[in-house]
């Protein structure tokens, strides 16, 4: 399987972590926002709630073309109005009261509570004290600039103004004559106290920082957690993989030391342990597959058997141990003179085989002949006594009749038998 890289895996978390995230503060931002708008909407319906009302109840007078009340001590009538009084038949003062002046009216006394304000206003007031503020001229400018507008609204700190247009009435023209019926010439304007929005916005700050303190806060503990989490997992897996390549390192080690002592092993199988020149095992294995492939091949094979003479006599005059060091001087002398695709073996006590692959009968002879002179010239000091040695070699080649290595063996022998017979140290070939 595929493996996953770390840096990836950490990309996506931290992606999808950081996406997660965004999304949620995203979403804060925008309740925030939109619970803001609302809320003007809801200030903003409040005071159309207040226009309507007084609306209605400047059509309710303008419908009577004015109204007659009781004056009030010291109150005189509307000198801007036409029939501005009358009296009753008990002869007290009625004073006359349009739509302006009523409105007036009752917004001195919703004024003078200080919890809402109302005025009438127009950018031509008669009445001077219908003279607008910078607000009130501001929305009656809008008014004149986008005709379609019937309503301008401004949030300040302490107040939402609402300025609602007012429509030119039959009634209107009594006093503005140069006004047109349904033309905006003036407007309403409620101001509604921001106290409670503004303590439900501070609230609404609070509550949005603290919740985006808290996302920020939980993602990040979540970012790290997770960030450790996977560090943690990739680092376990790094940890598993280097000690798997250890072990796989210890187990190569292990199994070459294993190859080399299977190797040692049958080295010491195959070779002879006194002289250190192959064994008599390695010899009738190696010679059974040559003597093989010589029979189906036709190629010339011969066979040397090698005996040293009167070697019972050399331990018994030197002892054992000298007898095993001239084991091993002769072994080293045919070893050296032996071709390398020759097999040289020791194959008894004092006894020795060469197998001469691809050597006719004549060569085997010369060979025989030349390894018994070596031989004989060899001697071996000990103490004062310079010890020489023969050999008697019996040689034999190969025949097409030949069953297998033994028949050659056995021939070898015959004739190394007649070597002996006849007084030792020579070669004899049957
Ligand atoms: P011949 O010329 O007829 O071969 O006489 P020989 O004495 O060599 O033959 P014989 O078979 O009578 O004696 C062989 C001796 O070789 C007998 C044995 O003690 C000795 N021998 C065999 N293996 C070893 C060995 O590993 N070390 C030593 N030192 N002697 C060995
Ligand atoms: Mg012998
Ligand atoms: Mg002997």
């Amino acid at each position: 399987m595929k493996r996953i890289s770390k840096k990836y895996v950490l990309f996506s978390a931290v992606f999808t972590i950081v996406v997660i995230m965004g999304f949620i503060i995203h979403n804060i931002i925008l309740s925030k926002q939109q619970y803001l708008e609302l809320s003007i909407k809801m200030l903003k319906q409040e005071a159309f709630a207040h226009y309507t009302n007084m609306v209605h109840t400047r059509t309710w007078n303008s419908n009577y073309e004015g109204v007659y009340v009781k004056a009030k001590e010291g109150q005189k009538p509307n000198p801007y109005l036409e029939d501005n009084h009358t009296f009753t038949k008990n002869n007290e003062l009625l004073l006359k009261i349009n739509p302006a002046s009523m409105t007036k009216q009752i917004s001195d006394i919703s004024n003078k509570q200080g919890d809402y304000y109302y005025s009438i206003t127009s950018l031509n007031p008669i009445n001077p004290d219908n003279a607008s503020d910078d607000f009130e001229k501001e929305a009656l400018l809008y008014f004149q600039k986008n005709t379609k507008e019937k309503y301008y609204t401004k949030l300040e700190k302490d107040n939402f103004n609402f300025m609602g247009a007012l429509e030119t009435t039959q009634s209107c023209l009594k006093c503005h004559h140069n006004y047109k019926v349904g033309e905006i010439e003036g407007g309403l304007r409620v101001s509604i106290p921001t106290t409670n929005f503004n303590k439900n916005i501070v609230l609404l700050e609070t509550k949005t920082n603290t919740f985006l303190l808290l996302t920020f806060t939980v993602g990040t503990i979540i970012l790290i957690f997770v960030i450790y989490f996977i560090k943690t997992i990739f680092t376990r897996q790094e940890i598993i993989e280097s000690l798997n390549t250890d072990l796989e390192i210890k187990i190569q080690k292990r199994t070459e030391e294993l190859e080399e002592n299977v190797k040692k092993l049958n080295q010491l199988a195959t070779m002879d342990f006194l002289t250190k020149i192959p064994n008599r095992r390695y010899f009738f294995e190696m010679s059974e597959k040559i003597f093989s492939s010589s029979i189906r091949e036709e190629i010339p094979l011969c066979l040397l058997v090698i005996d040293i003479d009167f070697f019972k006599k050399i331990n018994d005059t030197y002892g054992h141990l000298i007898g095993d060091e001239i084991l091993k001087l002769v072994s080293s002398k045919l070893s050296k003179n032996v071709r390398s695709s020759d097999i040289l073996a020791r194959i008894g006590g004092e006894e020795f085989a060469i197998l001469l692959n691809k050597s006719t009968r004549k060569d085997a002879f010369i060979i025989a002949e030349k390894l018994r002179k070596v031989i004989e010239k060899v001697s071996y000091d000990h103490e004062e006594n310079k010890i020489n040695v023969t050999i008697s070699i019996g040689i034999t080649a190969i025949l097409s009749e030949d069953e297998n290595i033994n028949t050659m063996i056995a021939r070898a022998d015959e004739a190394l038998y007649v070597c002996k017979s006849s007084g030792r140290n020579c070669s004899v070939i049957l």
